[in-house]
């Protein structure tokens, strides 16, 4: 089977060191690829939203499954051309239409839709330019700290929790009456601020029936002891020690099975991955969104701690035999630490030389803002690098390699969280 991963990411070399293993892989595509994925894949020079070059390209190399890493094309409506053009009609592809992927595109539609379905997630209300006035009274009559959300993709930017009414009125003044975040923030979710401990469940849906994939915890602050900025992930582990049976339960019976079988009622056919970004609230589950693609960093724990062949899995998905098939795990923690370039999640600089990636022991290398230069070095490409993945009998001993790995490898201005995992060793056993 000729397969092409859509993406550039550490989750994309992920997905691609997986599909590689699978004997039904004959030849696998990353458009546009990293260095990384250049060790065992061809990268093809596309971008993940030029539609035309893709579709081209898929009929030029026969291409017979697509698999969509990033939420952009998705939202943009990938699928929905896949699905419309007779000449495409026969390709496999694993990722949402447009209308499924609003769980993600949308802040405003995730919440009206689980509203609907009754899906527990945090209080809240939607205001327009024309309601900033009642947007500033509402706020006046919420509690501290208060979230506002840009409805639309704002590169994982779009949320912000005010710590006081003053920060919350100029928040909602900025992104309803400045566009702060252009057109994303044309609408503004306010949402009740929930306490508790954060997780990522992901599950792979041919829109009938599903499988749970391993859960997460990922970093997102840039500073040690969860402080500092927002990044895009600076590591992840799973299993998640606090995740035992009866909390997955819970998330399975009240948040993935109304979720799927919303879906299904509201005619929206969603084939893909869902990632539950969730929240633990003393003991209760509540969704605090939605994506419709796997994570990054916790794509580089989770699809290494899946045993069955991906492919099979990925093409049920993908023609609606999902329920025929058993999904097996590795009975093993991962630990994955993400290196990034000095700056980060600020400025930084570009095309430093990575030394000593081949001598690594003992961890999976997934790059992530990597590329080869034309004299064959690999060098920075990207504020995150490239994530170190480790398996262990323990959280401590998977650590302990992939922090090894993270000292061992060197460019200019390099940086990685030293306390990846720590807060979990407190509740593992
Ligand atoms: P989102 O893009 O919706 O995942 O929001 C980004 C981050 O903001 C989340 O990972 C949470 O850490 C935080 N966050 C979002 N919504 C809430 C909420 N209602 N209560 C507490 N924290 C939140």
């Amino acid at each position: 089977m000729k397969i092409l991963i859509l993406g550039s990411g550490g989750r994309e070399h992920a997905l691609a060191w997986k599909i590689k293993q699978s004997p039904l892989c004959s030849q696998l595509f990353v458009a546009p690829g990293n260095a990384g994925t250049h060790e065992i894949a061809t990268n093809v020079a596309i971008g993940v939203n030029d539609f035309t070059a893709i579709t081209d390209f898929v009929l030029k190399e026969a291409i017979e499954l697509v698999v969509v890493g990033p939420e952009e094309p998705l939202v943009r409506g990938i699928r929905n051309i896949f699905e419309e053009r007779e000449d495409l009609k026969h390709v496999l592809i694993v990722g949402p239409g447009k209308e499924g992927a609003q769980l993600e595109g949308s802040k405003d539609f995730s919440k009206q839709f689980m509203q609907r379905h009754n899906i527990p997630t945090a209080r809240y209300q939607t205001f327009t330019p024309e309601q900033l006035e009642e947007g500033l009274e509402y706020i006046d009559k919420q509690e501290l700290p208060i979230v506002l959300k840009a409805d639309g993709l704002a590169a994982g930017k779009g949320v912000i929790i005010a710590q006081s009414y003053k920060e919350a009125h100029e928040t909602l003044t900025d992104m309803l009456a400045h566009q702060k975040f252009g057109d994303a923030s044309s609408r503004v979710v306010i949402e009740q601020y929930l306490t508790g401990i954060e997780l990522s469940v992901f599950v792979l849906t041919d829109g009938k029936d599903y499988k749970i994939l391993p859960e997460a915890k990922d970093y997102k602050r840039i500073g040690e002891g969860d402080t500092g900025l927002n990044t895009g992930g600076m590591g992840a582990v799973s299993p998640v020690p606090f995740v035992d049976r009866e909390f997955m339960q819970k998330i399975d019976e009240r948040i993935i099975w109304p979720t799927i079988e919303g879906l299904y009622k509201e005619n929206i056919s969603y084939v893909g991955f869902i990632f539950f970004g969730l929240i633990n609230v003393d003991g209760e589950p509540y969704v605090i969104e939605y994506n419709a693609r796997m994570g990054d960093p916790e794509t580089e724990v989770v699809i290494p701690r899946i045993q069955s062949d991906l492919v099979e899995l990925l093409v049920a998905t993908a023609n609606g035999t999902l329920s025929e098939k058993r999904i097996q795990f590795v009975p093993r923690i991962a630990t994955t630490v993400m290196l990034v370039s000095g700056g980060y999640p600020g400025d930084y600089e570009k095309g430093k030389v990575i030394s000593d990636t081949g001598k690594v022991e003992n961890v999976l290398v997934f790059h992530a803002g990597t590329k080869l230069t034309s004299d064959n070095r690999v060098v920075t490409d990207g504020g995150r690098v490239m994530a170190l993945t480790a398996y262990g009998a323990d959280i401590r001993q998977a650590l302990a390699k992939s922090n090894q790995a993270a000292e061992r490898i060197q460019w200019e201005g390099k940086y990685y969280r030293k306390d990846i995992g720590l807060d979990l060793l407190k509740i593992s056993k």
